[in-house]
C-alpha cells in the first residue's frame, strides 16, 4: 500500500506552506493556491509530506493510504473449471 497526498481545495486558504515544505511535489499557481504533483510518494519524500500535512493550518492537505490494484479474475468467473458451487 502506498500513501498519496490529497488537497481539499475548499479548505485551502492559499497560504503556501506545503510548497515550501515539499517543493519537489506541490507548487503554487498564479493565485497562489497548491497544485500537487501526480505520482507517487517515494520513501525519501515521505517524510517532508507528513510535516507539509502537519504544518496545514486549515487541513486541508491529508496523506491517504492507496490501495494497490486489483488482479482482473481470471475468465470464467475465477471458478476451477467442472465444479459447482454448493449452497
Ligand atoms: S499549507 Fe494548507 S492552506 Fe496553505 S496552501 Fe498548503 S494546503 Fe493550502
Amino acid at each position: 500500500m502506498s500513501e498519496k497526498l490529497h488537497l481539499d481545495p475548499i479548505a485551502c486558504t492559499g497560504h503556501g506552506l506545503c510548497a515550501e515544505l515539499l517543493p519537489e511535489l506541490i507548487w503554487l499557481d498564479e493565485w497562489g493556491y497548491p497544485v500537487i504533483e501526480d505520482g507517487e510518494l517515494t520513501p525519501e519524500l515521505l517524510g517532508h509530506a507528513r510535516r507539509a500535512v502537519d504544518a496545514c493550518p486549515t487541513l486541508a492537505l491529508r496523506l491517504q493510504r492507496e490501495r494497490a490494484a486489483r488482479r482482473p479474475r481470471p475468465a470464467g468467473g475465477g471458478r476451477p473449471a467442472g465444479r459447482t458451487p454448493s449452497y
